[in-house]
């Protein structure tokens, strides 16, 4: 799918083309490798790369690695993975803020040379409780005026580990009664005696973000800095950074809305809490918003890269209807998925007046409208599967077209049977229905004498796999959750429900070859192979989303 190239960010970087501000163009994706990719990520991953890609520039992919507490290198190769997944290549050697570590702590000493930073021994809750409110000005620290020298000193022997965690960090010198909170004298540095996955125990104070975020935009010669809206205020920060180091490099930021979709978060803070309480299985949980979690419920990178395209990118905050993703897959499968037959709730139905012990193929078409997609074999017999739901003794409702005791149901591809009575076990459950066939019903096209309700899809029972299939339902009952921390409230007990059914044979050859993994089970949805669950011995389906939107309830 093409990008969506009609928005402000586009524009803003032809007007700069145009002036001769730059001849090329840069971007980067910039992720803090402490989790999985999410849905929104690949909003920001489409804008980024998606930019390069128009203007032949270029797009790095720069991991934001400045906190050691939270990263690891499994969220690394993760973010690899789903990034070359999604169809997109980053430019050049894979880049690291950690790279900078050295020339940001050369610019932090440059700043206190200036008179623009100082060394502050305040505890965590004092500046906060220093730098006041939106509507009080923050207090200048009682640190705030020492000398530059002193000062200097001070970051050194923070450097050498010589002040515990928490004691002391260095602090930028703005203005602490800023209408910007973020400039009330923001923290550089803080000291953490933590192992980084590539610098080891190089150092023990690791740069902020707002810091480090400039600085390595502008060592990279990123042209634009294309971030969210939460970081509109940090803007003046940015550009503060930049203004008063000798780097002299000026990218620019602009901020885009984040992507927020109803009943789930887009998080990796939050869906990491979901994967450690054991919420869900993992990160890739096929309920999960995340792009493994995604992939592996079936969605197809291009369905993802056509659901971006569609939002588009924009400065209003937005709450999207997951309908509107469940639309892109299902687009993208009615064309490509081979159309199977698989029973999610089986029941036996035996046709008594079909000779016993025959059975006899018939040849049904893979796609209904695409004859490339070629024909299969399917065993019909006189004892098949059904779904139970496709089956009534008595219905008062005009509305239901499948079988119904004393009346005609067509056998997708095959005979129109007729219901004549059935068998219940003690507790009064349906255990067999017992029909009829009408012998010239197949593939004819059917005279006055039928009275066929609809056409139901069905199993032979001495030719077919039994299977799982997993239907999955919104993790959250919630609508918006953007805002939400306490999730527990409104967690979706029901978000897994799993099927023991059954499906015909003629899939074996597919599972096999390993190449389809995705089918459309007639009447029941799209579904593909588990990734990690399904083996030959034992099929498992996950749901990836039913044939029609069923949200509107
Ligand atoms: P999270 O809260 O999920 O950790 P984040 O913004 O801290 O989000 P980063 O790994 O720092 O995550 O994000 C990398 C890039 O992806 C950033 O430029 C960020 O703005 C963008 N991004 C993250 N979440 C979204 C989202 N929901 N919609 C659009 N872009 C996003
Ligand atoms: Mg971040
Ligand atoms: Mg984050």
């Amino acid at each position: 799918s093409q990008a969506n190239l009609n928005n402000f960010i586009i524009k803003i970087i032809d007007r700069d083309i145009a002036s001769g501000l730059h001849k090329s163009v840069r971007t980067r994706f910039p992720p803090e490798p402490n989790g999985y990719l999410h849905i929104g990520h690949a909003k920001s991953i489409c804008l980024n790369f998606g930019i390069a890609e128009h203007y032949q520039g270029q797009c790095y992919l720069r991991f934001d690695d400045t906190n050691p507490v939270k990263e690891h290198t499994e969220f690394i190769e993760s973010m690899k993975n789903d990034i070359l997944w999604l169809g997109f290549h980053w430019s050049g050697e894979i880049h690291y803020s950690s790279d900078y570590f050295d020339q940001l702590y050369s610019y932090a000493i440059e700043l206190i040379h200036k008179g623009l930073a100082y060394v502050d021994h305040l505890s965590v809750n004092q500046i906060r409780d220093y730098r006041g409110t939106l509507t009080k000005p923050g207090k200048n620290s009682p640190y705030r005026d020492r000398s530059i020298d002193t000062n200097i000193a001070l970051f050194d022997k923070m450097r050498r580990g010589e002040f515990k965690e928490g004691s002391t960090c260095l602090r930028a010198k703005i203005d602490m009664t800023s209408p910007f909170i973020v400039m009330r004298d923001p923290v550089l540095y803080r000291i953490k005696y933590v192992d980084h996955h590539r610098t080891g125990n190089k150092w023990c104070i690791y740069p902020m973000y707002d810091f480090a975020h400039s600085i390595c935009d502008a060592i990279e010669g990123i042209t634009h800095s294309l971030c969210t809206l939460e970081f509109q205020d940090n803007r003046r920060l940015y550009d503060w950074v930049l203004n008063n180091i000798s780097l002299n490099v000026y990218p620019h930021q602009y901020e885009f809305s984040r992507l927020n979709i109803e009943h789930t978060i887009i998080s990796k803070r939050k869906l990491h809490l979901l994967v450690s309480k054991n919420v869900v299985t993992g990160w890739d949980d096929p309920r999960m918003p995340t792009i493994a979690g995604l992939r592996r419920r079936g969605y197809t990178a291009a369905s993802i890269l056509e659901f971006c395209r569609r939002i588009g990118i924009t400065k209003q905050d937005n709450n999207v209807e997951i309908s509107a993703l469940e639309a892109c897959i299902r687009e993208d499968l009615n064309e490509s998925a081979p159309r199977v037959m698989a029973v999610i709730n089986p029941i036996k139905v035996i046709i008594n007046n079909y000779p016993v012990g025959y059975k006899e193929n018939i040849m049904m078409p893979n796609h209904p409208n695409k004859p490339e997609f070629g024909q299969r074999k399917v065993t019909f017999s006189r004892e098949i599967y059904i779904d139970c739901t496709d089956f009534r003794e008595n219905n008062c409702n005009q509305q239901y077209k499948r079988l119904i005791l004393g009346q005609q149901v067509r056998l997708r591809y095959a005979y129109v049977i007729e219901a004549e009575r059935v068998e219940k076990n003690e507790q009064g459950n349906i255990t067999i229905i017992h029909c009829s066939y009408y012998k010239n019903s197949l593939n004819q096209t059917l005279d006055d004498s039928y009275k066929v309700k609809g056409v139901i899809h069905w199993v032979s029972a001495i030719d077919y796999i039994a299977a799982e299939f997993r239907f999955y339902d919104k993790l959250f009952s919630d609508h918006n959750l953007a805002s939400t921390d306490d999730f527990n409230v409104s967690l979706n007990h029901r978000s897994l429900i799993i099927y023991h059914g059954v499906i015909e044979t003629s899939f074996l050859p597919l599972l096999k070859s390993g190449k389809i993994n995705y089918f459309q089970f007639e009447r029941e949805g799209y579904f593909c192979t588990d990734s990690k669950d399904c083996s030959k011995l034992q099929p498992v389906f996950n749901r990836i989303v039913g044939l029609r939107n069923n949200w509107l309830a």
